[in-house]
């Protein structure tokens, strides 16, 4: 049984309850962040709970918890909930009001919820042991600002399911210039030449907060190169690696994009290195 919070309370997910006129149900009005936790230490705290508080100034919703009182709630949730590999779920919406009108209503608290699930654990830096992807593509049909962390996910939920329809595990997404965004819920690199590149940061992709710890061990490391640039969909063909990133899946080496296989269609020593020192660092951040 997975124990959950909602509202100041601990409690059994499956007895957690909202108003249906809660604005985070009607509108997809909120805020929320996924933080990896492995036996019990988790990964980016300090940076995943900046941007949600981010987030939530980006669109107004006033909660004034400090990164105390998000380190006690997931601490706590992490304990209950046996401190193995979890996913800890954070939602603030901007609370249930007694009507549904479009316009922010006065003096409504924020809905505060959050659970833990399991994820897998960590990836090894192995070749053999990689979990590979093959992904879609299609043309980026969400909004214009999808650097915010915004539970109003309709549009990536629409593109994912593109591409698993196909019995694909993500898709890449590009502008109306033909220039990589991201994938439905990751960011995304490619290899070129021994040289990592990813798409510069602004409204048309989420701040990933692995895509940040990623940059930061290789530049600190110093061996592999590492570019945030415009991408165009030919070098994402034409790349010797593709990989998506996210907290619970770190970096994942795509090998088929659109059913034609990634450079050779095997895992590259470039992941190999960089999944290495991702490993070695995940925890200093
Ligand atoms: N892009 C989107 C659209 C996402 O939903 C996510 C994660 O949920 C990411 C990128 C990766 O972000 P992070 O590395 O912070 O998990």
């Amino acid at each position: 049984m997975s124990i959950a919070f909602l509202d100041g309370a601990y409690l059994p997910l499956e007895e957690a309850r909202i108003s249906p006129l809660d604005r985070g149900f009607l509108f997809g009005d909120g805020i929320y962040e996924v933080v990896p936790s492995y036996a019990g230490s988790m990964v980016g705290f300090a940076p995943h709970i900046a941007r949600m508080k981010s987030g939530l100034a980006a669109v107004g919703i006033n909660l004034d918890w400090s990164e105390t009182d998000w380190a006690d709630l997931c601490n706590r949730l992490i304990t209950d909930n046996g401190a193995g590999n979890l996913g800890i779920y954070l939602h603030v919406s901007r609370g249930a009001d007694t009507k549904r009108f479009h316009g922010f209503p006065e003096n409504i608290a924020p809905t505060v919820f959050a659970f833990a699930f399991d994820i897998a654990p960590p990836p090894i830096a192995e070749k053999a042991l990689a979990r590979t992807y093959k992904v879609s593509t299609a043309r980026d049909l969400r909004w214009e600002r999808c650097h915010i962390k915004s539970t109003a996910l309709l549009g990536n939920v629409l593109h994912f399911q593109q591409g698993y329809e196909k019995g694909h595990g993500e898709t890449i997404l590009f502008n109306a210039n033909n220039e990589l965004t991201e994938a439905s819920a990751c960011n995304v690199f490619i290899v070129k030449n021994g040289i990592v590149i990813t798409p510069p940061l602004d409204n048309q992709l989420l701040p990933g907060i692995t895509r940040d710890i990623v940059l930061d061990v290789l530049r600190k490391d110093g061996s592999i190169p590492v570019e945030e640039r415009i991408v165009t969909m030919d070098e994402v063909t034409s790349a010797d690696e593709v990989w998506v990133t996210s907290s619970s899946k770190e970096i994942a080496p795509v090998i088929a994009v659109d059913d034609v296989p990634v450079g050779n269609g095997e895992v590259g020593d470039v992941w190999l290195a960089a999944q290495a020192l991702y490993t070695a660092g995940k925890f200093n951040y």
